[in-house]
């Protein structure tokens, strides 16, 4: 019997999976289908986004396991209808791109960019911005994504910080965990970059508490998850002046409402969702490889801990 795999994500998605699942699942050897579109008590793999539809794992009778595409897994992590192992996105690709979205917007307020761009108004002011060495950065959650974003900022020769749940060792990284670590790591940075998941642990990691440890005039960059954020005490921090300058690039509702105050603050700037995402040629080999252990009976990439949310 063939394994049956259903693609269950957006459908613009699906000739390109497609054609990479079946040169990846045949190399690998294995018997199977791929379609959009299976009885559900034959299905044995979900390769799952949250647009893709799936909701209730109930009729899926003899699943073996749910695949996702996206890193973030919190809007299926609480499902109680799946009760077969969850694997989330782990991708090359993704990883990638979200460490050139951080070090460039990074830089963008390292660089002062926008302050010399006034130079166009006739105002000259010669103030060259100091060395990386000397400017201190903070990333908040060193997993996949973080530890990437770390490791660039390190080579670039920023002093960086990175805060996670359970102590870590990086080359080039002062790593911090739990509450007093966060606090530490605050009341020393210039630029905060959130790369933590969004599971009840960490809602408003960034609240009027913490945000007023920070340096007067810090940078805060979150292409994270808008929940990591209390809006409310990050709009007072940035009319008070306490945070200079926001880049957003996730929040609580997508696409974010126009009435929003976002919007229109002269100090945040505000991005679609678009730090990064899951690239097919390498995410469909993650897939494929995990189809392949589950067959031979080896342990899944990637799992997600349910307890915790990611
Ligand atoms: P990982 O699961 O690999 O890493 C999560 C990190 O957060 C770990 O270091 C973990 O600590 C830390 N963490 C989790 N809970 C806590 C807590 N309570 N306190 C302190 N640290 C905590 O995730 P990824 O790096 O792959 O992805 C991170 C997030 O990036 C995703 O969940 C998603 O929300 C977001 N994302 C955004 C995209 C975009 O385009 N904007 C694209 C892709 C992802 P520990 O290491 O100790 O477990």
């Amino acid at each position: 019997m063939p394994v049956n795999v259903l693609f269950s994500a957006r459908p613009e998605l699906w000739p390109e999976y497609e054609a990479l699942m079946h040169l990846y699942l045949s190399d690998a050897g294995l018997d199977f289908h791929l379609a959009t579109d299976i009885p559900a008590d034959q299905v044995d793999y979900i390769v799952y986004a949250p647009n893709g539809g799936v909701q209730d794992f109930t009729p899926f009778t003899r699943l073996k396991a749910v695949l996702s595409l996206w890193a973030g897994v919190e809007k299926i992590s609480g499902n109680e209808t799946l009760t077969v192992p969850l694997a989330r996105m782990v991708d090359g690709g993704l990883t990638q791109g979200m460490t050139e979205w951080v070090v460039g917007h990074v830089l963008r307020y390292h660089l002062g960019m926008d302050q010399h761009i006034t130079l166009q108004d006739g105002v000259w002011t010669p103030d060259a911005p100091p060395l990386a060495q000397q400017r201190t950065v903070c990333i908040l959650g060193l997993g996949a994504l973080g530890e990437a974003s770390a490791h660039a900022l390190a080579a670039l020769n920023f002093h960086v910080i990175g805060w996670s749940r359970t102590a870590k060792t990086i080359p080039g990284v002062t790593c911090l965990h739990g509450k007093n670590g966060l606090r530490d790591a605050l009341s020393q940075v210039e630029i905060v970059v959130l790369l933590l998941p969004d599971t009840p642990a960490t809602e408003n990691t960034l609240n009027a508490e913490t945000l007023a440890l920070l340096p007067e005039g810090a940078k805060i960059i979150n292409p994270g998850r808008g929940p990591l954020i209390d809006d409310e005490a990050l709009l007072a921090a940035l009319n008070s002046g306490q945070v200079g300058h926001a880049t957003l690039d996730v929040f609580r509702t997508e696409p974010l409402p126009t009435e929003h105050p976002y919007w229109a603050h002269p100090n945040v700037t505000v991005t679609p969702h678009i730090a990064s995402e899951t690239r097919p040629v390498t995410a469909a080999q993650v897939i494929c490889e995990n189809i392949r252990r589950g067959e031979a009976g080896e342990p899944f990439l990637h799992l997600v801990d349910r307890k915790l949310g990611y």
